[in-house]
Order: structure tokens, then C-alpha cells, then sequence
């Protein structure tokens, strides 16, 4: 699955709490029992979108394995209207009654005989419209029906062993009426027409876990996708299937990409991507069906930006690597579920990057190790493997800093061992365990026997252990260095002491020459001898290690003026976010933080002033009071405008995408914050050619212009965005004009767009786009909250409840007042899901975080802007 990160309409799909203590010893009652075990099992759906609930039927092989006289498996809200169990020698008379938490039990007069039984049962149930399990869309005035099974889901849409251990081959049927398109996991088999309704026998599956079981249903298009080693289409509501090109155009490098890698072929008969309208990841990785949120997949070919491509790429790169690594080979139980997703973040980079290397995917990877590191210096944080003993929300198991920190360590180990060892490593586990599940000490033994190396023994130091390694490099004398290693914290903040078995990658200049070595450091220090006395020594070469990095303050100088000589785009673009982690440590001052995002604003790869923009939140969020915004602006201006004088406001032809990704950026925050007039009159001309001819605008800075010209716009305008928003057919045209909205000033145009993401005919998942909004343009940071507050029940009622805990980061920002008013808010009991409080807890940190930092830097900060905003 791939969540939508660091984007505010998603802040919902962030980061899961940290999970619960594990109990001292962790019952069994979460797991099903092995002494019957399914082998096989058939589904028929009847499944006419336009009703609200449908009916079916399943037959599942199982194998009895010891003489038990119960067993169950999971039927959650599903009404069952009959049991059949057949054994060897015919029926077998069988009770059956719900348990806990949707388990169906199955009782017997006496124990069963071990061998094959078949399990029948007869069902019905009710369409989920929350977008999970198998569940109702209308658009345009079709019903459509959709699936989302993970983690586990697909027990409310039928009754199965809904476990990823349980990996059997399934064979689907469903009846729809006539004029609908059924796909699913595999080709049909069968198609037949009568009567009006449709019968579509699907292929028999490749051993799977039920969460990978995919169905969509309704007036489907198809746009094929040719070139790939097996048959592939994009799937689409009706009439979106015109948006499907730049999809069919990627797909083919991306997969032919990961073939080579795995040495394998795609493992599935075929491979549907499926656009669904209402989402909540960005994408799932059904083997053969992977569905996509539909603004994610489908765009306008000559409308699309940069940025929207690249985000299509690197997702459909991570769902596409999940059919080896998730699908082929599957996680045993969930405390593995953030290896699953590591695994597929990183392995879908490489793969991205050698498809289509102007994205500059290993360079942008970069910005979620920085969120990863910065969330795990608090003391909130948690150890990303741990085990999974409740079944209160499986997707805990892997939150945001667990897919960011397992791919950072992952990188950082293949750098240790050499990319062809760990690839042979990889290639060995793929083989051993096909088609079956895994663990991840299977990866570690087999990485640790292609490379000679204990892999395992650095694993556990970065996954039983919570929090990040600083790492710090001294001079001794001579040639000689010292590295020590102990906890990074954030300053006020005492963690407990922490030794990792950390792979220092060193680089260094002596006598003239650039070298890199990676030591193991394994205690707290010790001491290397170089090739010669160094002019300075840089402790993180490539940015490929999971650290913090400190050096004296002459070497941090020394490698900063350097820095375009000496070091490579993802060093600089780590050197700022580490200098960021400095200043929250207390080892850098704000002015001289400020001063030094200078000259790497002026940095001529774009994605290093990428870093510098990025970097920008957090001055705003810390230090940029409503008096400080003049001053603010003209150091904005200062830092940003040679970078954009040098690229240009306007798109040239022959320019690089990382080009392309950069404009918008420097638009907005001069724009918005820098309130440069140049750049606001050519957000204003850019806007109304595109709302002449969208044909004739650049795509990638048109979002950027539609929301720097409501800045200033009246309710004409405001009118006219919100009738072409609700007139979009393209999704992102869509998006560009709902997120637009919160971009206008007037207050009574504040309070009619806050309505209207309460009342309007808008999506679940996109109600918080204009709060969101409003909080960056008109600087009320607390409105997200607020406007959760005022429509809790609402909102809570459009959620699925594994989301419900994430509103606490609508808290979010350098507010204590805030942060302990939604403390409260969600400690009452009818605003406590399970879960909430550590999510809670760790936004709380976050917040305290912030305001210690702005007492302790703002005065600096301000003087510093102050002195050197003045023209
Ligand atoms: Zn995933």
C-alpha cells in the first residue's frame, strides 16, 4: 500500500500511533487456529451495484489436521444464512455463531477425522460506503463496486481465513447485471450473458492472502497498455478513459525495470491498474489488480505537471514491486508489515530511477528519511519492529517513519554490503520461499550468507531499537579520527542511552584526493586511521547512512564552502537537512542557520534548493509571527529569487523535469510569503490564460497559480473556481480547484469555502483541502483543528475507523494551547478510538518541540531578519 505522505488533503493517511506495549506473553486469541486450515476456496458474489447489499455464497477446501471439534475463521458483519460441512464419509452436522471482532465459529457434535473437509456457506450482507472492504461508489449516476481489503477488510466482504498466512488459491465468480465489467485478481474464464445479468467466472488464483483480492465492478473502460511481458489495461469509470496515457505510457519501463532486478518475470497472468474515485491510500497492490486513488493515475496528458507525474511513477514503481516482494512472497503476520512496505519503498526508487532517471527519485527519497530521523529524535518515537498482538488497527504495524526509517536502513545496509551481495541475497530469499509466506530474519540470513557479513546484528540495533545515532567525527592527531556515536535529541528532550551497530560511510580529503570508506562502528567510539592528516572529513557519504551527523564547526564550515566541489546533490541536499536537525538539537543557532540556507538556495541543481525551500515550514511554522511577515518576506526574496531568475518563471522547452519540480515551489513561497509583485502578476496571467484554455497554460505551475491568484481574488472568482470544480472530468482539475479555495482572504469568503468543504458534494477524502488551505494563506494555523472540531461527527461519520486516529494531527504546529485542548478533546470517551492517545502523545511532542525551539532561537531569528531583510 502506498500512503500519500506530507500532502495536506491526505494528513489523514500519515503516520499510525505507536502501538500498543506488548502484553508479557502475547495471548493467541489474535491469530487463528492450524489444526483446519483452508487449501482452496471458490466465491460467488451476486453483485448488482445499484443495490445496497448483495448476496453469495462460499465453498472453501480445508485440510483437517488434528481431531478438533471447533475451528473458525472470520465473517465480520456479514449476515449468514447456512453452514454445510462436508468430511470424507458426507455431511457432518455443524453449529455456527459469531465471536468477537467478526469470528465465526464452527462447532461440532464430535472431533472431526484430519483430512480434506469442505466448509459451505450461504451469505449476505450490505455494500460498506466508507471505502473499505468491498464497497459502493455513484459517480455521474453509475454505481460501481470496489474493493480495499488490507489489513483486514476482506472478511466483511465474504467469510475467510483472513490472515496473510492463509495463502491459498481463490477462484471468484460474480453475477453482475449485463451492461457492467467485472475485473478482478485474474482473466475470466467465462463471460456469459442472460437475462439481463452477467456471470463472470474468473481463473483460478495464484496462491494468495485475502488481502490481495481485488474486485471492481460498474461500466468499466479500458485503455490497453502494450509492451509488457503479460497483457495489461488501466481501468477507469466510464468516460475517463481518455486520462489513462501517461499511465500506459510509464508502466512498461517501470515493470521491465523490477523484471530485471528480480531476474524473474512479473509473476501474475496479467496486470489491471485500477482508478477508483474514492480512496483512501494512494494505492493498493491487489496482485494482478492494483487499484489506485484515481487523481494519482489518471491524468490529462497535456495538462499534467512535473510533480504529478513523478508521484505516479514512484507510486505505481512501489505497488509494482509489492508483486514480488509482498504478493509473490508475503509477510507470515503483520509485525513484518513495515519490511513489506520498506522493502517496496526502496526497491520501487531503484526501480523509478533507472526507468526514468530525470525525476530524480533517489534524491527526492531523501526528504522521507529526513521525516523519519526528525520523528524519531522524540522521544514518542517507537521501534519499528514490534509484535502485533492486538487487532485494534493491523496498520499500525507500518506507519510513516517505519516505511521511511526500514527504506533509509535498508539503503544503508546495501551500501555496507555492496549492491550486487545484497541483490544476490534478495534474489535467494524471492527463491526459497515463492508462492509461500516469510519472515524478515528469511532476508537477513539470506543478505547476511551472499555477503559474508552479520546483517542481522545491525538490523536489530536500527529495528528493536527506538530513535536515531548522532554520529560525531573528531580529529585526533595526524591521520588518525575519532567517531562516537550516542542518541540524537532534540534539546531539552533527555532520551536514554543507545549503542547501534552503525555502517559509518566516511568521506574525506587527503592530500589532495576525495576518498570514501564505511567502518563499522559498533561501540559508543573509535578511533580510524586514514590514508593521511584530512582537511576534513564528512561522516555521512551519500547520505546513505540512518544518522545525525555533527562535526567541529571549522569542518561543517569548511564542507559547506566546498560543498559544490566536494560533495554530491544528495550530500547537499542531506547537509540541510541535517543543519535543520542541528538547529532543533541546539547545536546550530537560528541566524547562522538562516544565513547558511543562503548559499544553497543559490545551489545550480534544483533539487538542492528544493531542500532549502523545504526547509522553509519550519521557519515559518517556529519563528514568523503576523508582525514578522514583512521581514519575513524580504528574507524570502533574498533566498529564493536567484534561484528563480536563474530557471525563470516561464517553462523553456528543452529545460530538465528537476527544473520543472522547482518552479512551482519558488512561485508559491514568493508569492505567498515573499509577496514578490513580479511573481504574483505572473500567477494572475498564468491563471487566466488557463481558465481561457487550459491547453495553453504550463501544467506544472498552474495549481501553484490558481491559489496565488485568490489571494487576492473577490467572490466573482470564487464563484467561478468552485463552478469549474464541480464541472472537472479530470481529476486533478478537480483537485487544482478545491484546494484553491482555501487560498482566498476576504473573511466572509473564508467562512463560505470552510462551509463549503462541511456541506458541499465533496469526497471524504477531500474535506480537509480548504482548512488546510486556510491555514497556509491566511495564517490560521489552527483552522484544520477548529474546523474538525465544529464538524466531528461529520467527518468521523465519512471514516472508516483505522483513520479516525489521525485527526489528532490536525492539532499539529507550535501551538501548546492548541495542543492541549485537543489533548482533552480526544481523551473524551466519545472522541477515543483505540489508539488515539499515543497519537496524541506524539503530536503533543511535536508541538512542544516547536514552541521550545521558537523561545529559545525566535529572538535571534528576528534580529537576523530584521538586519538582513532590509533592502
Ligand atoms: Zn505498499
Amino acid at each position: 500500500m502506498f500512503a500519500l505522505m506530507r500532502r495536506a488533503a491526505v494528513v489523514l493517511a500519515v503516520a499510525a500511533p505507536a502501538a500498543a506495549d506488548p502484553p508479557a506473553a502475547p495471548p493467541a486469541a489474535h491469530r487463528l487456529g492450524t489444526d483446519v486450515v483452508p487449501v482452496f476456496q471458490a466465491i460467488r458474489l451476486n453483485a448488482d451495484a445499484r443495490k445496497p447489499d448483495y448476496t453469495g455464497s462460499v465453498r472453501i477446501e480445508l485440510d483437517v489436521r488434528k481431531p478438533v471439534s471447533a475451528f473458525s475463521l472470520y465473517a465480520r458483519d456479514i449476515e449468514v444464512s447456512s453452514v454445510a460441512l462436508t468430511g470424507p464419509a458426507g455431511a457432518v452436522e455443524a453449529r455456527h455463531g459469531s465471536a468477537d471482532r467478526g469470528r465465526l465459529d464452527i462447532a461440532t457434535q464430535s472431533p472431526l477425522h484430519p483430512g480434506p473437509h469442505v466448509l459451505e456457506i450461504e451469505f449476505s450482507n450490505e455494500y460498506d460506503t466508507q471505502a473499505t472492504g468491498l464497497y459502493k461508489v455513484v459517480v455521474g449516476g453509475d454505481a460501481y463496486l470496489f474493493t480495499q481489503f488490507e489489513a483486514d477488510d476482506a472478511r466483511q466482504a465474504f467469510p475467510c481465513w483472513d490472515e496473510p498466512a492463509f495463502k491459498i488459491p481463490y477462484q471468484l465468480t460474480v453475477v453482475v447485471p449485463e451492461g457492467d465489467q467485472a475485473v478482478s485478481n485474474t482473466p475470466p474464464v467465462s463471460d456469459t450473458a442472460k437475462e439481463g445479468q452477467r456471470t463472470v467466472v474468473f481463473a483460478r488464483t495464484k496462491p494468495l492472502p485475502s488481502y490481495l483480492l481485488a474486485l471492481a465492478t460498474g461500466p468499466l473502460e479500458f485503455a490497453p497498455i502494450p509492451g509488457m511481458s503479460v497483457p495489461g489495461r488501466v481501468v477507469t469509470v466510464k468516460g475517463a478513459s481518455a486520462l489513462a496515457g501517461e499511465a500506459v505510457r510509464t508502466t512498461p519501463p517501470v515493470l521491465a525495470a523490477l523484471e530485471r532486478y528480480f531476474g524473474r518475470p512479473y509473476p501474475y497472468e496479467k496486470l489491471d491498474l485500477i482508478a477508483v474515485p474514492e480512496f483512501w491510500p494512494g494505492a493498493m497492490e491487489n496482485a494482478g489488480a492494483v487499484t489506485f486513488r484515481d487523481t494519482v493515475l489518471l491524468l490529462d496528458a497535456r495538462g499534467a505537471s512535473a510533480a504529478q507525474r513523478r508521484l505516479l511513477v514512484e507510486v505505481n514503481a512501489h505497488e509494482l514491486a509489492h508483486m514480488w516482494f509482498g504478493d509473490l512472497v508475503t509477510m507470515e503476520w503483520w509485525d513484518d508489515l513495515w519490511l513489506n512496505e520498506s522493502f517496496a519503498s526502496w526497491m520501487g526508487n531503484k526501480a523509478a530511477a533507472e526507468a526514468f532517471p530525470e525525476f530524480g527519485t533517489q534524491v527526492a527519497a531523501l526528504e522521507g528519511t529526513q521525516f523519519a530521523m526528525s520523528t524519531d529524535a522524540r522521544l514518542s518515537t517507537r521501534a519499528i519492529r514490534q509484535p502485533v498482538s492486538s487487532l485494534d488497527n493491523l496498520l499500525q504495524a507500518a506507519d510513516e517513519l517505519a516505511y521511511q526509517k526500514g527504506q533509509s536502513v535498508l539503503s544503508m545496509v546495501e551500501t555496507w554490503v555492496g549492491p550486487e551481495a545484497f541483490r544476490r541475497g534478495v534474489l535467494d530469499y524471492l527463491a526459497a520461499h515463492e508462492w509461500r509466506n516469510a519472515v524478515a530474519a528469511d532476508l537477513w540470513n539470506a543478505v547476511s550468507r551472499a555477503a559474508g557479513k552479520d546483517v542481522a546484528g545491525v538490523m536489530a540495533t536500527f529495528l528493536d531499537q527506538p530513535g536515531v545515532p548522532l554520529v560525531s567525527v573528531d580529529a585526533i592527531e595526524g591521520s588518525r579520527v575519532r567517531l562516537s556515536q550516542r542518541r540524537f535529541s532534540n534539546q531539552g528532550v533527555t532520551v536514554p542511552a543507545t549503542t547501534w551497530r552503525i555502517p559509518v560511510a566516511l568521506k574525506y580529503e587527503t592530500g589532495g584526493a576525495v576518498r570514501t570508506r564505511v567502518v563499522l562502528l559498533a561501540g559508543p567510539s573509535d578511533t580510524v586511521t586514514l590514508e593521511g592528516p584530512p582537511a576534513w572529513v564528512h561522516p555521512n557519504a551519500e547520505e546513505s547512512g540512518y544518522y545525525r551527523w555533527s562535526v567541529p564547526a571549522a569542518t561543517r564550515r569548511a564542507i559547506a564552502d566546498g560543498a559544490q566541489r566536494t560533495m554530491t546533490e544528495r550530500e547537499r541536499v542531506g547537509f540541510v537537512g541535517n543543519a535543520s536537525a542541528l538547529l532543533d538539537a541546539g547545536a546550530l543557532r537560528g541566524d547562522e542557520y538562516l544565513e547558511l540556507l543562503l548559499p544553497f538556495a543559490r545551489d545550480p541543481e534544483p533539487e538542492v534548493a528544493g531542500a532549502v525551500v523545504g526547509a522553509l515550514g519550519k521557519v515559518k511554522r517556529a519563528f514568523v509571527t503576523p508582525e514578522l511577515e514583512t521581514t519575513f518576506a524580504g528574507y524570502v526574496q533574498r533566498l529564493l529569487r536567484p534561484a528563480l531568475d536563474r530557471i525563470g518563471m516561464e517553462r523553456r522547452a528543452d529545460e530538465a523535469e528537476a527544473v520543472a519540480l522547482l518552479r512551482p515551489q519558488l512561485l508559491m513561497w514568493l508569492g505567498r510569503d515573499g509577496r514578490d509583485p513580479a511573481v504574483l502578476a505572473h500567477a494572475a496571467a498564468v491563471a487566466a490564460t488557463y481558465m481561457a484554455d487550459p491547453a495553453q497554460a504550463d501544467p506544472a505551475v498552474v495549481g501553484v497559480a490558481l491559489k496565488l491568484r485568490a489571494l487576492s481574488g473577490d467572490r466573482a472568482l470564487f464563484d467561478e473556481y468552485k463552478r469549474r470544480l464541480e464541472a472537472a472530468t479530470v481529476p486533478a482539475d478537480r483537485e487544482r480547484f478545491l484546494s484553491a479555495l482555501g487560498y482566498f482572504r476576504s473573511p466572509e469568503l473564508v467562512e463560505e469555502a470552510l462551509r463549503f468543504a462541511a456541506t458541499g458534494p465533496l469526497r471524504p477524502q477531500e474535506i480537509f483541502e480548504i482548512p488546510e488551505g486556510v491555514a497556509t494563506a491566511v495564517a490560521e494555523e489552527g483552522r484544520p483543528y477548529r474546523f474538525m472540531t465544529e464538524n466531528y461527527d461529520a467527518i468521523r461519520a465519512k471514516m472508516p475507523p483505522m483513520f479516525v486516529i489521525f485527526l489528532t494531527h490536525l492539532a499539529g504546529g507550535c501551538s501548546e494551547e492548541r495542543a492541549r485542548s485537543a489533548t482533552a478533546f480526544f481523551s473524551e470517551p466519545a472522541h477515543a478510538v483505540p489508539g488515539t492517545d499515543k497519537e496524541m502523545a506524539k503530536v503533543a511532542e511535536a508541538v512542544r518541540d516547536c514552541a521550545s525551539l521558537r523561545s529559545r532561537e525566535g529572538g535571534v531569528v528576528d534580529a537576523y531578519l530584521r538586519r538582513r531583510s532590509a533592502p
